[in-house]
């Protein structure tokens, strides 16, 4: 469980092909709960504006997501969500 502060770290991470979980966190201004979505690395939603992820909202990053939704269910309880889009699958589901 890992804070992403750098970007381009971040773009390293959020790659089609890339492994691990990456939550995306509301929380600190309990603006927009509904937000707090917690991702395969490898999903289209991460990278929503363009090509490139951004840091507008604190992201962490773990490369097992078990531990990573321990923490959640601690630190956030209720107030977060699996991603529709990416369902936390380790890798994208075949489209052949
Ligand atoms: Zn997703």
């Amino acid at each position: 469980m890992e804070q992403i502060t750098d970007l381009q770290k971040l773009n390293d991470l959020c790659k089609p092909d890339s492994k691990g979980y990456i939550y995306n966190d509301f929380s600190p201004s309990e603006t927009q709960p509904g937000m707090n979505v917690l991702h395969s690395t490898w999903c289209g939603q991460l990278r929503k504006k363009g090509y490139e992820a951004d840091l507008s909202s604190d992201k962490y990053y773990a490369p097992d997501v078990y531990p990573l939704i321990m923490w959640l269910l601690a630190e956030r309880g209720a107030k977060w969500k699996p991603c529709g889009a990416c369902k936390l699958l380790p890798t994208p589901p075949s489209t052949k």
